[in-house]
């Protein structure tokens, strides 16, 4: 079992709120997530690491503190977090227990992006009724069953990371839809009480499936023709349980729509830092790593023998280096989610995918400079770090926005402007 030092590192906000200028809520709902983390996250990470189990305790103790509902509206029962309170309060989780802030994320985007995004969108008044009515009730299940969301997109192919429709298709019958397709790596696959899948409506008559008919749809978890295949045994983000979903002639009812018709397409094009709420567990195991260097250096790590390292010029470089590191990755992170907007400007969006590289990048960076920092009885499982280091290489993997296409796209939206070609 982890324990956690108490040091003034880890007790320390990962972003402090005088410093950082955060709102009250921010504050708040960041320190609530800290002494969750402590308390709750950090004694069992190792357990669903070791098992790759889904930590469905944690799940029930997340619905007790309300924070399934962290980004359902306050006049809606929740606790009414945007975009940037919920980054950083995400980033805290992940400090403490990366599996389980990366699946709440996948669920905690089934009310973001039904929540405060939609709410900056274009939507007729009478859509948007409808709307607000349907979420109503995802919602209700939320906070008052505990009802878990997943949010399963990826397909093995491009459609994941943006380049074409949806694979998974949802065909128009009375009172619903029927979906058919696969979703490969469906993080809380036999867990999640819903599936929030994107997938491609296809209307009679059309030639080709178009990204612009994409779906949002929350599938039952025991709708008939869902099923779940194959193994999960993976190097990190083990508590994940991702799955492959497959989904035969299966039903939704046309209230399981967790966005109207086309309003996806629109908030993928218009609300970009949508995808980099992937980034705050990562951002979380950044600082874990650093943390937990620190007091490891000092000897003061708990069940560890007092022995100081920290005199060494060598170990003190390497500290230096990670706080270097740590700090222009919060820096770079914080402006981005900060920038957050419908319709961000050219800058805003580079610098979001400049972050997003960045805090997946360096996750990684720092806790391979942390196991070897701190030597060879860090690495050991009674220990979190080697944890911290498998859970940290997987940020730069995650569609649509991996460290590779951040680099694809920087690169190409720096030098053409829209429209631009070299014929
Ligand atoms: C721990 C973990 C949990 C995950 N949970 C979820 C989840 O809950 N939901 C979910 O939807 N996904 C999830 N994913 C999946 C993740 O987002 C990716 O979809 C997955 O890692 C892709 O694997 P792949 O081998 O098919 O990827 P890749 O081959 O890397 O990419 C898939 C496709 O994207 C395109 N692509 C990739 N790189 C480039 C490039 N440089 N240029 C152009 N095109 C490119 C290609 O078409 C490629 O076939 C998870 C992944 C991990 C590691």
């Amino acid at each position: 079992m982890d324990a956690l030092p108490v040091t003034a590192a880890t007790e320390a906000p990962i972003f402090d709120p005088a410093a950082f200028r955060l709102t009250p809520q921010e504050a708040a709902l960041t320190a609530r997530a800290r002494d969750f983390g402590r308390a709750v996250l950090a004694p069992r990470a190792a357990r669903w690491d070791r098992e790759a189990s889904f930590p469905t305790d944690n799940y029930r103790d997340m619905h007790r503190a309300g924070l399934l509902g962290i980004c359902i509206p306050e006049e809606e029962g929740g606790l009414g977090a945007g975009f940037r309170a919920y980054c950083l309060t995400a980033a805290e989780m992940g400090r403490y227990c990366g599996a389980t802030a990366l699946t709440w994320n996948m669920h905690v985007c089934s009310t973001l992006w039904t929540g405060v995004l939609t709410e900056d969108l274009d939507l007729p008044a009478e859509a948007r009724a409808g709307h607000r009515a349907r979420r109503r009730r995802h919602y209700d299940r939320i906070l008052r069953d505990g009802a878990i969301f997943s949010q399963p997109f990826s397909e093995g192919g491009a459609a994941a990371a943006g380049g074409v429709a949806f694979g998974t298709t949802a065909r128009r019958v009375p009172g619903g839809f029927l979906v058919s397709g696969r979703k490969i790596f469906a993080s809380l696959a036999g867990h999640a009480d819903y599936y929030g899948i994107l997938c491609t409506e296809i209307r009679d008559g059309s030639d080709k499936p178009s990204r612009r008919d994409t779906l949002y749809l929350a599938v039952p978890r025991d709708a008939p023709g869902v099923t779940v295949e194959g193994e999960w045994d993976p190097l990190g983000m083990r508590g994940t349980v991702s799955r492959t979903l497959v989904f035969k002639d299966v039903f939704v009812e046309e209230a399981a729509a967790l966005m109207p018709p086309g309003l996806y397409f629109q908030a993928a094009t218009r609300w970009p830092h949508m995808f980099m709420t992937l980034s705050p567990t990562y951002m979380g195991l950044a600082q874990a790593a650093y943390d937990f260097t620190v007091a490891y250096l000092r000897g003061e790590w708990p069940g560890m023998p007092p022995v100081k390292r920290r005199m060494y010029p060598t170990k003190q470089i390497a500290v230096a280096e990670m706080r270097v590191m740590l700090e222009q990755t919060k820096a770079l992170w914080f402006q981005a989610i900060t920038d957050a907007r419908p319709d961000p400007t050219k800058d805003q969006v580079l610098r979001a995918w400049a972050a997003q590289h960045t805090v997946m990048e360096n996750a990684a960076a720092l806790a391979a400079k942390a196991v070897r920092t701190c030597g060879g009885q860090a690495m050991l499982k009674t220990l979190p770090l080697e944890r911290i280091f498998r859970d940290a290489r997987c940020g730069s993997l995650m569609l649509p926005w991996t460290a590779e296409l951040c680099i694809d796209r920087i690169g190409r939206d720096a030098l053409y402007e829209k429209g631009e070609t070299d014929d």
